[in-house]
């Protein structure tokens, strides 16, 4: 699985899809960029998701609002006091760990540990050996392993003040049981915000503290009541957007899936107090059969429900999607009651109420909300979709099976060779379709050669012109997943590829 991650990383970077930030300086951790592939790939995944939820909703709504926002906003959401992670210090080594990824990776360091016993004791014992009951006379291990799942399961909802003491301990505890140099010296757990802040204004004494938005659902609360103003909206409705957000992560690893600027698709669905578990519902359906309508396999994706809630929810599960590195959280879906916009008017004075002319009275409206990162999203994609492929020649190759609407390039033209007038066909061809679609063409390298670059580049269609093609106008078009070519008039090109890659 680490190689498959691997794997994942340096295709991403071979094949022009993400980069390390200023790489050329030896790169700046957890940012990253997206390349002439990646970019396309992202943009793609955006659309899908914002005809989904704007275009397909005749009450959702579409926003753009600014990363800055008036400080008071993040005293009112809760970020400037609780938004933080637990973080321990190990005195020995001066190194700095989040808390929960520490004992995530204690726990795993202990699995590898128990496995290895495991098979030391089989070799030893052959036939009569008993793993489970091998495992029960380890109790040691084994405690450790259910204490320190007790307390990730809780750290996943929330972690608590009186938490903390305890996860020193048991960071003490893990960290003997698997030896590691020097890391007996502990500090007590901390928690650190986790917003950037900058400043506004010329002057050090005038300026004016602000944060850099660590999500972009309150640029939607405090605009709720000109949304639905304006917009003469109704309750039920709702105000999606997509935008940059920035949160200071302590230990952000696994590449893209926890970066410090990161893009979020978010939506917030206003409705009447009373009929949240209705909605709960058909979010958390809906945004699933978003997923799985890609068509990248239902075994990838689980519903976590979570137990323990956050003070402003009444019901919350998470998405989650099997990375190379395990099931992790993808989407969010949060009831989210009147908490936000009832904070907003408190903070502000400001009345954030809606007139239903039914029951014929105002009232602050519940939230709905579904929160998905669009490079999580991305790294979901990358991930599932690059396959190495036994062939019955023997050969493998390399394939990167994107969903067709999200991939970069449709179709790659290519001339068989680079004379007799074929180039010069092939480019009418690109020139009558990229009206339509996103298409390249290709005449490096033996023809053979440019199939593996085009699957490796995840493009769902060759299309390959030849000598025949100069005497009957047709073409063939081979498809990434099969292999298999088909011989198509040019003026059908258009149509076969559309329907396939439409979103
Ligand atoms: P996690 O537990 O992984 O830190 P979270 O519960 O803090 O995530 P939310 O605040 O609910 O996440 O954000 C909604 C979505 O935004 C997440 O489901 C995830 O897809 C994405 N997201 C959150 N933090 C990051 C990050 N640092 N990098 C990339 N995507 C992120």
């Amino acid at each position: 699985q680490e190689d498959k991650f691997k794997s994942v990383i340096s295709h991403a970077k071979e094949y022009g899809y993400v980069f390390q930030s200023s790489e050329i300086y030896d790169g700046l951790s957890a940012v990253y960029d997206y390349a002439q592939n990646g970019v396309e790939l992202k943009k793609n995944i955006r659309e899908y998701w914002w005809k989904a939820m704007v275009q397909m909703n005749e009450n959702i709504v579409g926003l753009d609002s600014a990363i800055f926002m008036h400080p008071t906003t993040w005293k009112a959401s809760g970020h400037v006091d609780a938004f933080s992670d637990p973080l321990i210090d190990n005195k020995d080594s001066k190194k700095r760990y989040r808390a929960d990824v520490l004992i995530e990776d204690y726990v795993g360091k202990l699995d590898t540990k128990i496995e290895k016993e495991v098979k030391k004791a089989a070799k030893r014992f052959g036939d009569s050996f008993d793993k489970a009951q091998f495992l029960e006379t380890n109790p040691r291990v084994l405690g450790y392993k259910e204490k320190g799942n007790a307390i990730l399961k809780r750290m996943g909802q929330s972690l608590e003040k009186e938490d903390l003491a305890d996860v020193k301990a048991l960071i003490e505890e893990l960290a003997i049981a698997c030896p590691l140099s020097g890391s007996k010296n502990w500090t007590d757990v901390k928690q650190f915000n986790l917003m950037f802040g900058t400043k506004l204004g010329a002057s050090a004494e005038s300026a004016m503290d602000l944060y850099l938005r660590p999500e972009t659902a309150q640029g939607i609360f405090v605009n709720f009541l000109n949304v639905q103003k304006t917009g003469r909206m109704k309750i039920p409705f709702g105000i999606a957007q997509t935008g940059k957000a920035f949160r200071n992560e302590i230990v952000a690893r696994q590449f893209i899936f926890r970066m410090r600027e990161f893009e979020q698709m978010e939506m917030q669905f206003f409705i009447k107090p009373g009929t949240q578990q209705e909605w709960y519902k058909h979010w958390k359906d809906a945004r699933l059969k978003w997923h799985l309508s890609l068509g990248m396999g239902e075994d990838n994706y689980r519903f976590h429900d979570h137990e323990k809630l956050a003070h402003y929810a009444d019901a919350a599960a998470d998405i989650e999607f099997r990375f190379p590195f395990g099931f992790k959280e993808l989407e969010g879906i949060h009831s989210r009651t009147d908490f936000d916009l009832k904070a907003h008017e408190k903070h502000s004075g400001k009345k954030l109420q809606f007139f239903d002319h039914e029951e014929n009275k105002s009232y602050v409206p519940y939230v709905l909300e579904t929160s998905i990162g669009l490079d999580r999203m991305f790294l979901a994609v990358f991930s599932n979709s690059l396959q190495e492929e036994e062939l019955e020649n023997g050969t493998t190759r390399t394939v990167l099976k994107l969903p067709s609407v999200l991939a970069p390039t449709k179709a790659a033209i290519l001339p068989l060779v680079k004379k007799d007038g074929l180039p010069e066909v092939a480019r009418k061809i690109v020139e009558d379709l990229k009206w339509d679609f996103a298409v390249s063409y290709d005449e490096k390298d033996a023809v053979g050669r440019r199939y593996r670059r085009q699957d490796a580049n995840g493009t769902p269609f060759c299309i390959t012109v030849d000598h025949d093609t100069l005497e009957d106008n047709s073409v063939t078009i081979r498809h990434r997943d099969t292999m298999e070519q088909k011989r198509v008039p040019i003026s059908e090109l258009k149509s076969i590829i559309e329907e396939e890659v439409s979103m």
